[in-house]
């Protein structure tokens, strides 16, 4: 969408492109590849619209004479800092447009992170590190509901388990692709996704956009979200997975149901998700079935008995400041998994009020939730994933001492497809070709190298994981889980290492 013609006469563009003269030879090529026409030839030379250019990159990389640079523009107004920037551009548009404003990716305030605040202890001499190059170090995770206790009957000849264990998916890393969907990014996207997956021997989550009749050869990769909406869901799509997931909330709009712009509704995503082509798919707020725990227990049994038991059925929460209760809830309704997404979890398209300022972060919501449930002795009844903003391998570590079992991610995917977070997923013209159903686009991104580099990018986590791991004197993730005590606090703020259960450095 163009910007409104009263924001260009009030407001200096965010980034300016700059095209060397000298350089250009008047290829075209970027005007081919900006999407969002800030490029275009008048017949003599290559001009620049920089109200529509939103810092993506692609020009200024796909030029064979490296004659473009992009940059942030330093002609801002007046510094104030309540009436900053950012506000002063929001106000303009909105009494402009009169609606309200878009944004996807994930929260880009600079909210402090509590992962920064956290460092990781070592070992030595007395408790010494493992090495893992020479030593067994473990990162599977069993995804499902664990037996509280074991009971066994033998004869004269075996020993067997005489209660029936709970379905559990083994994963060979505690790293799974979030809930990203078919609509949100694009078919190339979605099939570099579960190709990497399948080849990493972890999971990938559908998101609420249903699952492309493609995509089912994958079955064993795949978490089927079951959102408000109930778009694509029918008895294939909950059948033929791994696990199925109940979306109640998520962490970039905590309160809100999914927003699929009607630009991203193609004839693909129309059938995928059995809605019209070209309407908004706007997902309700609540599930019109679930006003409680009670309801909420309901539709958990239903799509248990649906897949005949066979797979973990779990739910998906937004951290917000009831998340421990309502886990405990949750656990209790017999959920065999909770995701817990935080405030900074990244979206294709949600109101920016929301993604900027609803929500708590994950650090603190997995440890409140941890901790409640180890108090109500039902931890053991449930895998705990965290999703929302966990962005490398550290915050992989910290995130399962703090208590989750795995994690979740999205952004990181994305960015190792190519994604330059330009933050403009919501309008459907992705120069990279993931956040985006215009074809031309879509043919952009590589399945095959997409794969193999989310494939490598999670190969580095897990044996970053596995050094660390080793350096804490752990030989397994499942040891790591919950183990505060391999965890400092550095941060000012005592209430904070309270809430995390985390000991100040030198304590
Ligand atoms: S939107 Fe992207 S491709 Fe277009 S001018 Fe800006 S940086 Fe270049
Ligand atoms: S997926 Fe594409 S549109 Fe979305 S942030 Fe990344 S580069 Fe921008």
């Amino acid at each position: 969408m163009a910007l409104e013609s009263n924001i260009r006469h009030r407001v200096p563009p965010k980034f300016l492109v700059n095209i060397d003269r000298e350089r250009c030879i008047l290829c075209k090529r970027c005007t081919i590849n900006c999407s969002y026409g800030a490029l275009s030839f008048n017949g003599e030379r290559i001009v620049a619209d920089n109200y529509e250019c939103v810092m993506c990159q692609r020009c200024a990389l796909m030029c064979p004479q490296s004659a473009i640079t992009v940059r942030v523009n330093d002609v801002q107004y007046a510094p104030h800092y309540n009436y900053n920037d950012r506000i002063r551009r929001i106000i303009f548009e909105q009494s402009g447009t009169g609606g309200v404003l878009l944004a996807s990716t994930g929260n880009d305030l600079a909210y402090h992170h509590v992962f920064d605040d956290l460092l990781m202890d070592a070992c030595q001499v007395t408790n010494p590190a493992i090495d893992p190059l020479r030593e067994p170090v473990e990162t599977k995770v069993f995804v499902g509901k664990k037996l509280s206790q074991l009971e066994f009957e033998t004869d004269l000849r075996d020993v067997v388990l005489a209660l029936e264990y709970p379905p559990n998916i083994e994963i060979q890393t505690p790293i799974i692709v979030g809930h990203m969907s078919i609509g949100s990014i694009s078919y190339n996207a979605c099939l570099s996704i579960l190709k990497a997956a399948k080849r990493i021997g972890t999971l990938a989550g559908t998101g609420e956009g249903g699952l492309h009749k493609d995509f089912f050869q994958y079955k064993d990769n795949v978490i089927s979200e079951v959102a408000s909406g109930r778009f694509g869901v029918d008895n294939r799509y909950l059948k033929e997975v791994a696990a199925l997931e109940i979306k109640i909330g998520q962490g970039a709009k905590p309160g809100h149901g999914g927003h699929l712009p009607g630009e991203k509704v193609s004839k693909m995503i129309s059938e995928t998700r059995m809605i019209p082509q070209g309407s908004d798919a706007l997902s309700p707020y609540p599930h019109h079935d679930i006003y409680s725990i009670e309801d909420l227990a309901q539709l958990i049994a239903a799509l248990k008995e649906t897949t005949d038991y066979q797979v973990p059925v779990g739910v998906k929460i937004a951290a917000v400041h009831n998340v421990a209760p309502i886990s405990s809830g949750i656990a209790r309704a017999d959920a065999d998994f909770i995701t817990i997404d935080g405030f900074r979890g990244g979206t294709g398209a949600a109101p920016r009020i929301i993604r900027d300022h609803a929500g708590i972060p994950i650090e603190l919501a997995i440890a409140a939730v941890d901790q409640r449930l180890r108090e109500e002795g039902i931890r053991q009844n449930i895998t705990l994933f965290a999703g929302g903003s966990i962005r490398y391998s550290a915050d992989l570590v910290k995130i399962i001492a703090l208590g989750a079992d795995a994690a979740q991610v999205c952004t990181p995917v994305l960015i190792a497809m190519g994604c330059t977070v330009c933050q403009s997923c919501h309008r459907g013209l992705c120069t990279w070709g993931i956040a985006t159903q215009r074809a031309d686009l879509v043919h952009r991104l590589d399945v095959d190298v997409s794969a193999k580099r989310i494939t490598n990018l999670f190969k580095a986590w897990n044996e970053e994981l596995r050094e660390i791991l080793g350096a804490l004197g752990i030989d397994s993730v499942e040891s790591l889980k919950g183990n505060r005590d391999r965890l400092r606090y550095v941060g000012s703020n005592p209430k904070i290492a309270e809430i995390l259960g985390v000991k100040h450095a030198g304590d």
